[in-house]
């Protein structure tokens, strides 16, 4: 059965599962560029396979891209959108179960069991976990609460939105100094908060930071909690230590501190390394045999969209040839 990521098809989809079980060879979960990949391959190789999306639109961190992207072999886009674009094309003829907009409740990587919401339990041969990175938040009282409200999801995205107000960009990498910059360009004040003793960002970035006199940056600081009443008015910050707290006046705040693979349901299962990214074999395959960990959720050092292509078709071919060679010994038993 095939299904378009159209959200309203879905949800009308969705409606008419209650209660059931359903079994395929291959269970995908994560639609980015890995289970993206994975599918396709499942479809080529002739595997039964379904592929659950918790958001209600396919792509992953590709929605999160604005600049061109000229570094995937084979394709050439103005940005991660254009890209994704690209890809849902070359599903479209391609037989899997697609579903978006999906809350899985319980899983069982040893069973190869999986329930959601809707009382439908998903049974698998074998499991392809491709959940990529999520944004690290800053967990501080005012963030979830300011969500759309003053709360900025990028510089490029969101910058006419705050032409002419004041802003604040946490964090001191790249991303974090990139995307002052480019808020500087419009912004009335940009102020860069980062809990370090130095920024991280590559030389250039930081010495286009020190020529823009609208940038001021707080060192050795850590956003407290961010304030306002119908939308963001200030945040307040604290040195390192937690004390002399200061109120710096913001309508927008940008958070870029860095991403965190998203595991958390599958701890205690699966073998994690010590920041959490899921611990893998040559070929993809957890310390649960049949269980394989694509793209960036398995790729702490190396993350791309290549590297995530091509570990989801790796995964799928070796589920093939072992679902083959399970096949075969059945054929010859019988
Ligand atoms: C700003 C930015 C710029 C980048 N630029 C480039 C570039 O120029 N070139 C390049 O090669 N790479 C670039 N990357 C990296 C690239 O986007 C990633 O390496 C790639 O998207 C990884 O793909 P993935 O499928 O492993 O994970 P993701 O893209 O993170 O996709 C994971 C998917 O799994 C879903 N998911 C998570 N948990 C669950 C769950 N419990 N149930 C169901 N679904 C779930 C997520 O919603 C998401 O759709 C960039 C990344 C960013 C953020």
């Amino acid at each position: 059965m095939r299904r378009k990521f159209c959200a309203h098809k879905i949800s009308t989809l969705e409606s008419r599962i209650e209660n059931t079980k359903t079994s395929f060879d291959v269970c995908i979960i994560g639609a980015g560029p890995a289970g993206l990949s994975a599918a396709l391959w499942c479809n080529e190789l002739g595997l039964r396979a379904v592929l659950l999306e918790r958001r209600r639109e396919i792509g992953g961190q590709l929605l999160w891209i604005h600049n061109k992207i000229e570094n995937h072999l084979g394709a050439r886009a103005a940005n991660g959108r254009e890209l994704r674009e690209q890809f849902a094309q070359q599903i479209e003829e391609a037989k899997f179960d697609l579903r978006v907009g999906i809350n899985i409740q319980n899983i069982c990587l040893d069973k190869k069991r999986l329930e959601i919401a809707d009382g439908e339990t998903i049974h698998a041969r074998s499991v392809v976990i491709a959940t990529g990175l999520s944004r690290k938040t800053l967990g501080v009282l005012g963030e979830a609460e300011f969500a759309g409200r003053g709360m900025m999801e990028s510089a490029t995205g969101d910058r006419a939105s705050f032409a002419g107000r004041d802003v604040c960009v946490v964090g001191g990498g790249d991303s974090a100094v990139e995307n002052a910059l480019l808020l500087a360009e419009v912004c009335r004040s940009v102020a860069l908060v980062h809990r370090g003793e130095a920024l991280r960002a590559r030389p250039q970035f930081v010495k286009r930071l020190n020529n823009s006199p609208l940038v001021r940056v707080y060192l050795r600081s850590k956003i407290e909690r961010i304030i306002g009443d119908e939308e963001v008015e200030a945040v307040r910050i604290v040195n390192s230590e937690g004390c002399a707290a200061t109120e710096l006046k913001a309508h927008g705040v940008l958070v870029r501190i860095g991403y965190e693979p998203n595991t958390k349901m599958f701890r205690g299962e699966l073998k994690l390394n010590a920041e959490n990214y899921i611990s893998v074999s040559n070929e993809g395959e957890t310390n649960i045999r049949d269980v394989f960990a694509v793209g960036d959720v398995a790729n702490p050092l190396a993350p791309t969209i290549s590297g995530a292509v091509g570990a989801g078709a790796t995964a799928a071919k070796v589920i093939a040839s072992r679902l083959t060679a399970t096949t075969r010994t059945q054929m010859i038993l019988q």
